[in-house]
């Protein structure tokens, strides 16, 4: 099996094939051998539609520790459909991890509800800056003991307005965490969050 061949556990492997994937995409397969053998920061350029989503989410998986509660990834991603789309495929990809928790968190909806659903352990947060901003600065949630931080659709997050909310949801997260970036462009915006923010980002193109 190809996505085997990735370094991909067989709980993933399984899910995998249940889904019908039968070969990795261009991003899968030169982003999830990377993440998975080195931790390293990562920018990659690649539309959607590419498969993107689980390039960074069969890592991201993975490397979460199932036995602990604490919150271990974040995803920032710029709408609430996104979010909800990102939290779904995550958790049909760890459907046999059953101690894996996913909640999405966004604006236009009940915050003490999402609140609940943080309480009850997330190891990882799918968010969008803004209501994230909101819950991390009322202390809702810590992200300061996270690994791995993804910046989704980096381009359109910055396009909409959300370069404050960010840096403000970044400097609550620890040094030591591994930041992913996926964008389809490299405005300079972008560019200048990965120089701030990262550290020596492997760069892969698709
Ligand atoms: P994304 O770019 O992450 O939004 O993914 C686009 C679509 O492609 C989603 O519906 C995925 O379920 C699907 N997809 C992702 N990876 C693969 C793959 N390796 N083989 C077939 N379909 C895939």
């Amino acid at each position: 099996n190809k996505f085997e061949q990735l370094g991909l556990q067989a709980e993933i492997v399984n899910a995998v094939n249940d889904m019908g994937f039968e070969a990795p995409s261009e991003v899968q397969a030169q982003a999830i051998p990377i993440l998975l053998d080195q931790e390293t920061d990562l920018v990659a350029l690649a539309q959607t539609g590419t498969g993107k989503t689980a390039a960074f989410g069969f890592p991201l998986i993975q490397k979460i520790n199932v036995d602990s509660k604490q919150t271990q990834g974040l995803i920032l991603s710029p709408t609430r459909e996104l979010c909800l789309q990102i939290a779904n495929e995550l958790k049909n990809y760890s459907k046999y991890l059953k101690q894996l928790n996913v909640v999405a968190i966004y604006g236009g909806a009940s915050i003490s509800e999402q609140e609940k659903q943080i309480k009850r352990g997330a190891q990882i947060i799918v968010a969008t800056p803004g209501r994230m901003k909101d819950m991390v600065g009322r202390r809702m949630i810590d992200i300061s003991e996270i690994d791995y931080c993804v910046l989704d659709e980096a381009d359109e997050m910055l396009n909409m307005g959300f370069y404050e909310d960010i840096t403000d949801i970044l400097s609550h997260t620890p040094k030591e965490k591994k930041t992913w970036l996926f964008s389809a462009t490299m405005p300079k915006e972008v560019a200048s969050i990965a120089k701030k923010f990262m550290s020596n980002p492997v760069e892969i193109t698709v």
